[in-house]
């Protein structure tokens, strides 16, 4: 049985080329981070390898080899240092001419393609030009606009769309055994992103980082320029943690649209509901919709390598008083 949560489609079509003997020699799965593109591909991996009945069984010796990371014809490749480097390439173009050990089939999966430095793409693209028979690669990326187009073209490409957050809460409930309120928060927040959510029900840490950065939000829209411009500063110095913060802001000020407009059924931020109807009082519509607006502005902005500091400024000053 795949393992993979949601995304039938995309099984499906893989399922039916496996079982029609129509392999692709390499995939794309796109989507956004931890929605279960590595998952699916090694899934795949176990279904081309599965020595069992219903495959993938889960239970046979390849199934089990690969689910923990040690067979020979099964490779995980992913960035070292943030980057995929043209030597990790290089050594996996190595290993392709050689025969498989136990199976058919080779299967590289090569994570977050994005990182690939522009050599270890360009040395890659050697290999999807002339792919030896018994190979197949698996490349994950959550942003199509920053891959070669070259490389693109010579995969089959299937985009994931994020499983329902109805789908996480019951699958953390069900599988991982989370608590119902729990789970209903978690999937909330993680919109979609099971990776996320597990890994948030067994880290207490990554809900206190959370609640910690939103007291920090809700601060600073009491306070005056010299704290904005400070706390921007700040943020600006730590630019792993960056994006969370703004995604965090984002879904609070989302939150914060959708009662206005009446729908706050659809809330993230179940947990503090209480907060964000007392806070939607003291703003009016347009300032919601401009902040949101502003939001979205420096996220487009950061990615597209703005002055991050500059970026930051000019949002944490456009951050509206209630
Ligand atoms: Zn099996």
């Amino acid at each position: 049985m795949w393992q993979v949560v949601g995304h039938e489609w995309a099984v499906e079509l893989l399922e039916r080329s496996r079982a029609n003997g129509r392999v692709a020699h390499a995939y794309l799965l796109i989507g956004l981070p931890q929605i279960g593109k590595t998952t699916l591909a090694l899934n795949f991996a176990q279904a081309l390898h599965c020595l069992g009945e219903d495959k993938p069984c889960g239970q046979c010796r390849s199934c089990l080899k690969i689910a923990h990371g040690n067979h020979p014809d099964v490779r995980v490749i992913e960035a070292v240092n943030g980057t995929i480097k043209i030597d990790q390439i290089r050594s996996m173009q190595r290993e392709v001419a050689l025969s498989p050990h136990e199976g058919r089939w080779k299967v590289y999966v090569i994570r977050q393609m994005e990182r690939a430095t522009t050599e270890a793409a360009n040395c890659l693209l050697k290999t999807l030009e002339e792919p030896p028979a018994q190979v197949i690669l698996m490349l994950t990326a959550s942003d199509i606009d920053q891959l070669l187009p070259t490389i693109i073209s010579r995969c089959q490409v299937l985009n994931l769309r994020p499983p329902s957050v109805l789908l996480v809460q019951k699958v953390l409930e069900g599988r991982w055994g989370v608590d119902p309120e729990r789970a209903k928060l978690l999937a909330r927040l993680s919109g979609g992103r099971l990776g996320w959510a597990v890994r948030a029900s067994e880290d207490e840490a990554i809900l206190r980082k959370r609640e910690r950065r939103l007291d920090e939000m809700m601060e600073l829209m009491g306070q005056g320029r010299v704290e904005r411009l400070r706390y921007a500063q700040h943020l600006s110095q730590s630019p792993d943690g960056l994006r969370e913060v703004l995604d965090l802001w984002l879904i609070w000020w989302r939150d914060l649209l959708l009662i206005k407009g009446g729908s706050s059924t659809e809330i993230t931020n179940i947990d503090r509901e209480a907060t964000l109807r007392s806070q939607a009082q003291g703003y009016n519509l347009a300032q919601v919709r401009d902040f949101v607006e502003a939001l979205r502005t420096a996220v487009w902005q950061l990615e597209h390598n703005a002055n991050t500091r500059l970026t930051l400024e000019v949002l944490m000053l456009s951050l509206p008083v209630p």
